[in-house]
Formats: structure tokens, C-alpha cells, sequence
């Protein structure tokens, strides 16, 4: 009886202890990057994102004592880079960490510093992200090797209705005109094969610049001369001339259609972006 007793209790004991193992500490500076860390990882990582906020623009983002406090702490950091989030660099500079691993979205894309930085609009990106996280989780917590493994087959599967759909549209609509106010989607435009109209305004958008008096010109004769089929509306940048394009592209019965820097709350990648590509696709039908 008292031998029962002791193995008994030594059961309990081993239990909790597998049960609340220390999660690895993650900490995106995307919300989009930490979704991919959370669906790789599942109940092993804790997920922080920092730019989450749906009414903030993530080009004008400054940090606070708090992110460079929890930075500090973390063990795995995904940023996107190429300027997009200057400063988790000037933070990750300033504080060592020598088991910390930082994961620079834009170098697994071998991206240079001039490129368009919305890069998560191409799937591909994400493809990228998860097989890596694959292999730094897998580093970190070996044990959970086999799961990591699986997290990463069914994020690939998930994957390929949002590409099969990439492909349909691309076959129907490929070399259509479209223009936006902001780069945003651009990645996945170029993908889908849309001729883009409007680029130097997009960037003076995006730099939080005013576009010359020319660029602006040209994008009013785009919209009204229906040069372009639908124009694509940063919701996260909503600057006075923006909107102004916006106004005009209604007015002359050319779509809108509102896309996101940040995925939405509650989303997953794969829906946010399916939702937008379907958003694009029925306005190109009707
Ligand atoms: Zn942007």
C-alpha cells in the first residue's frame, strides 16, 4: 500500500511538470509574422505582437520602454526589416542577448533595402517563415520536433487554396490596369499579373510625403479616363490626399477596395488574404 502511494505520487508530480513546461517566448513585430510563429508552434510558444492596431499606421510606429523591456526577454524575434520597422533594429542593437534568435523576414528573401517592404502580401514569404521557425522551434525545443513538423505540413496545405486561387485569377485577369494609394498589396498584384498605375504616388503615400502635383494629376486622369479597373485602398494610411483618390475613384464608378498593413484581429493569414483576393476578384466580375 505505502509502495502504491509513493509511485502514485510521483506520477502527479511528473505530470505538471511536462504539462507546463516553459513555452518558448516569441515576440513579433508584426502581427502577421506572429500568427505564422503561433500556427508553427502552437501551444509551445507564447506569442507577443507588437503593431497589431487596425487604426495605426505601422510606417509611423514608435516603440516604447515596455517593447524593448520584453525584447530583452525573448527568445525568438521576427521582424519584417528593409525599413519597415527601424526601430526593433535600433532596439535589438542596444540590448545583447546571446540566445536570442532574430529572424529577419526580408533576408530570408534575399530582399534589398529598396524593395517594396509590404513582403507578407506574397504568399511565398510566409511559406518561407514557417519552414524556418520549423527549424529554430525544432533547435530550441528538439522534443517537440515530430509536432513542429506537423504544425508545418498543415500550414503548406493551408495554403494551397489561397494559391489555387492566385492562379485562377491570374488566368482571367492577368495584364488588367489597377492602381492603389499605397504599395500594400503590390507583391500580390505583381503575382496575380496586374499592371499597376500610380507607383510614385503610392511610395510619396507610404513615406508619408505629399505626391507631386504631376503624380496626382495622373492618377485623377486614371480614375476618370477608367485607365485603371479598381484602385486599392490602404485603410492604414489614410491621408487627406489618399482619401481624395478614394472620393474620385467612387465617383467615376471604379472600385474600392480597402486593404490592411495588420491583419485583422481574429483572422489567420490565410483567411485575411483569401478574403482580400476574393474582395479583388469580384470587383474585377462585376
Ligand atoms: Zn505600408
Amino acid at each position: 500500500m505505502k509502495k502504491l502511494l509513493i509511485s502514485f505520487s510521483i506520477g502527479c508530480l511528473l505530470l505538471p511538470l511536462s504539462a507546463y513546461a516553459a513555452k518558448i517566448n516569441v515576440i513579433a513585430a508584426e502581427n502577421f509574422y506572429g500568427d505564422i510563429a503561433q500556427q508553427i508552434g502552437g501551444h509551445t510558444v507564447q506569442v507577443t505582437s507588437v503593431l497589431s492596431n487596425p487604426d495605426q499606421d505601422p510606417h509611423l510606429f514608435e516603440t516604447d520602454p515596455s517593447t524593448a523591456i520584453a525584447l530583452n526577454h525573448a527568445q525568438v524575434v521576427i521582424f519584417n526589416g528593409i525599413n519597415y520597422d527601424p526601430w526593433i533594429q535600433r532596439i535589438l542593437s542596444v540590448t545583447d542577448n546571446p540566445y536570442r534568435v532574430t529572424i529577419q523576414v526580408s533576408q530570408l528573401l534575399h530582399k534589398k533595402n529598396n524593395a517594396n517592404p509590404h513582403i507578407w502580401y506574397n504568399p511565398a514569404t510566409m511559406s518561407l517563415l514557417a519552414m524556418k521557425l520549423d527549424k529554430v522551434f525544432s533547435n530550441i525545443a528538439p522534443d517537440n520536433k515530430q509536432l513542429y513538423q506537423k504544425n508545418l505540413s498543415k500550414f503548406i496545405n493551408s495554403m494551397a487554396s489561397l494559391n489555387k486561387t492566385i492562379v485562377q485569377i491570374r488566368n482571367q485577369y492577368q495584364n488588367t490596369p489597377v492602381s492603389a494609394t499605397e504599395p500594400v498589396a503590390n507583391d500580390l498584384c505583381q503575382l496575380i499579373g496586374f499592371k499597376i498605375h500610380d507607383l510614385d504616388f503610392q511610395l510619396a503615400i507610404m513615406n508619408n510625403t505629399e505626391p507631386s502635383f504631376s503624380a496626382v494629376a495622373q492618377f485623377h486622369e486614371n480614375l476618370q479616363k477608367h485607365r485603371v479597373k479598381i484602385l486599392l485602398y490602404n485603410k492604414q494610411a489614410s491621408s487627406p490626399i489618399a482619401q481624395e483618390m478614394m472620393h474620385t475613384a467612387k465617383k467615376y464608378g471604379i472600385p474600392v477596395i480597402g486593404v490592411t498593413e495588420t491583419e485583422p484581429a481574429g483572422e489567420t493569414y490565410q483567411n485575411w488574404m483569401l478574403t482580400q483576393i476574393n474582395m479583388i476578384k469580384k470587383a474585377l466580375h462585376n
